[in-house]
């Protein structure tokens, strides 16, 4: 049996034992040492997100070590027990023409862990071994739990084509917002604007290199990007929110030719200003998830001490789970990511 964090309707998580999944022959079960908690998984614990149907246990940014493994796996010869993991909680197929061009996000039998497969919100979590990754030295369990949301910046930073010319802004300072803006910086990019409502998150956006911070409390955002972009408009903008408020931001922040990312999944649809976008051949475009490329280049960076989240991370234990998804959804504060300790964690 093992302690699991379970999704049981909106707004309710309880603490449950359930039966220790068995792995298959060519899958690892891995001990969860760490399990963030994602801004994705917000609106379905409020219910709001058709994707996750209760009971469901959430989790797909984690790490941990190697429990055990099923047959095929361990004749491998490529894993032991006690090893220290992550996991690409996308499970794709391996075969369509999206997985072979290395677009394994748009594969179309993608299976995520926390939305259709058991996640890591739990003692122990099981995946097929070729989703597993080492955690490198030099690199801690509890930052290896960030590979993911590291990944889905890897992946924004990579679709908004920067160059070290470019300006940007980023709206939205939550972990993806936040990281977001270290990974544009490792394209170069110099002058980051950074909106947000919260005004702990501008500061450690500060800090983590943005040029400037804006909270919309204090005037228009739009104004001062294109006051503070000459006039122009910034070559890149960046939706971390998913709010038509902000997706609409970033198509009138942008320069004419410039590139919009949208990442965000907040709303489900928004209008937009789609003259707009025609009249300034703006270019956008959906970024999700991300390739096995990104989360292994969003492990190397992390390894590399290239990004990261180094202020703001809460270490709690999955008793406290369902109180932070609640706290994370009402008034986050300084807080930039929320880590579940399942138990067992070892340094
Ligand atoms: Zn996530
Ligand atoms: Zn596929």
């Amino acid at each position: 049996m093992l302690k699991a964090l379970v999704y049981e309707g909106p707004s309710v998580m309880n603490v449950r034992r359930i039966d220790t999944p068995v792995p298959g022959e060519d899958e690892i079960l891995i001990r969860v040492a760490y399990s963030g908690i994602c801004g994705s998984e917000l609106s379905g614990f409020l219910g709001k997100n058709a994707l996750r149907k209760p009971p469901m246990i959430f989790g797909h940014e984690f790490s941990g070590t190697v429990a055990a493994m099923g047959s095929r796996t361990e004749s491998s010869g490529e894993w032991a027990v006690g090893d220290l993991v992550t996991a690409n909680p996308l499970v794709t197929c391996g075969r369509c023409e999206k997985c072979l061009s290395g677009r394994q996000q748009l594969c179309p039998e993608r299976q995520l862990l926390s939305a259709s497969l058991p996640g890591s919100n739990a003692e122990y979590v099981k995946i097929p071994a070729s989703f597993v990754h080492k955690v490198p030295d030099g690199l801690s369990l509890r930052d290896a739990a960030l590979t993911e949301p590291a990944a889905c910046a890897v992946r924004a930073a990579e679709l908004a084509d920067a160059k070290p010319s470019h300006s940007a802004v980023i709206f939205g300072m939550g972990p993806i917002g936040l990281l977001t803006l270290q990974a544009l910086r490792q394209y170069g990019v110099r002058t980051i604007i950074t909106v947000d409502m919260n005004r702990d998150r501008l500061a450690l956006a500060g800090r983590l290199g943005a040029s400037r911070t804006l909270c919309p409390a204090d005037g228009d955002p739009l104004e001062a990007v294109r006051s503070l972009t000459g006039g122009r408009g910034a070559d890149v903008a960046v939706d971390a929110v998913g709010a038509e408020i902000t997706r609409r931001h970033c198509v009138s922040a942008c320069t004419a030719g410039g590139r919009v990312v949208l990442t965000g999944l907040h709303e489900e649809e928004s209008s937009l200003p789609v003259n707009l976008i025609i009249r300034s051949e703006v270019r956008l475009t959906g970024s999700f998830a991300y390739s096995e490329l990104n989360f292994r280049t969003a492990l190397r960076w992390l390894a590399g001490n290239r990004i990261g989240l180094p202020e703001g991370v809460v270490e709690v234990p999955l008793e406290e789970g369902s109180a932070w998804f609640d706290k994370l959804i009402r008034q986050p504060g300084n807080v930039s990511k929320v880590l579940l300790k399942p138990g067992g964690a070892r340094p």
